[in-house]
């Protein structure tokens, strides 16, 4: 990576607050902003697209192979094309999300998407924001942070997010849904969701997107005189 490129690495679990967050953070320094779950997102809705059963690793990775990946910054934002198509909204439906995890334990197709996360450099400096930014797609940057809140709040969050696209949920299901999604995330034998070495927790469960935003922004200010993690409240 060219000396002058930054890229900050927002890591965490299911509704964290991550997009929001990485987002404004991103706007803020006039970097690029960079979803790498809505990549393993556009994988599993190809997968599903195409009638394949997400369990079949051989039939998955045969689509993987074939399949045209390119990305296009629409706004500020890297957009995952597959077979030349961005899949937009529809990688946040249930369908995708309740299979996600599966696909995106496949060493095959992390590896994939790895090197396509850090060829994204190319369009300049990034925010991205996934499970496995800090520790294993850019593990040399010293922009680390790993974003959590509490369960309820979390479920709460994306429960809304449903509502705003007219997705029928209820908080109790979410909630279950996003636990299972964890647990997966987590005890995955390949680049689980963990804390980077040097990243700074951020538990937002009583901030405003705003307050944590401010938080990150300037504990960039200072990185120069960080290392080691820290935990902000
Ligand atoms: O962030 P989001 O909830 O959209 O991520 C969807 C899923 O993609 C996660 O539950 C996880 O299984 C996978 N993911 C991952 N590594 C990343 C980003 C997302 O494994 N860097």
């Amino acid at each position: 990576m060219s000396e002058n490129l930054t890229v900050i690495a927002i890591d965490g679990p299911s509704a964290s607050g991550k997009s929001s967050v990485s987002r404004m953070v991103a706007k803020a320094l006039g970097y690029n902003y960079v979803d790498s779950g809505a990549m393993y997102r556009a994988v599993t809705w190809k997968v599903i697209e195409e009638g394949l059963d997400v369990t079949d690793t051989e039939q998955v990775l045969a689509l993987i192979h074939r399949m045209k990946i390119h990305f296009e910054i629409v706004d500020g934002a890297a957009r995952m094309f597959v077979g030349g198509v961005d899949p937009g909204n529809a990688v946040r439906e249930p369908r995708v999300a309740e299979k996600v995890s599966i696909i995106a334990a496949i060493p095959e197709v992390r590896q994939l998407l790895v090197a396509q996360q850090r060829s994204l450099t190319k369009f300049g400096s990034l925010v991205m924001e996934g499970r496995d930014i800090g520790s294993v797609v850019f593990p040399d940057t010293p922009h680390k942070f790993y974003l959590d809140a509490d369960p309820a709040v979390r479920a709460q969050r994306r429960t809304k997010d449903f509502q705003a696209m007219k997705i029928s949920a209820d908080t109790a299901g979410v909630a279950q849904a996003l636990q299972q999604r964890d647990k997966l995330d987590s005890s995955r034998a390949t680049s689980p969701l963990q804390i980077a070495l040097g990243a700074t927790v951020i538990n937002n469960s009583h901030q405003t997107l705003e307050e944590t935003v401010k938080t990150i922004l300037d504990h960039i200010k200072q990185s120069g005189t960080r290392r080691g993690a820290m935990r902000v409240q």
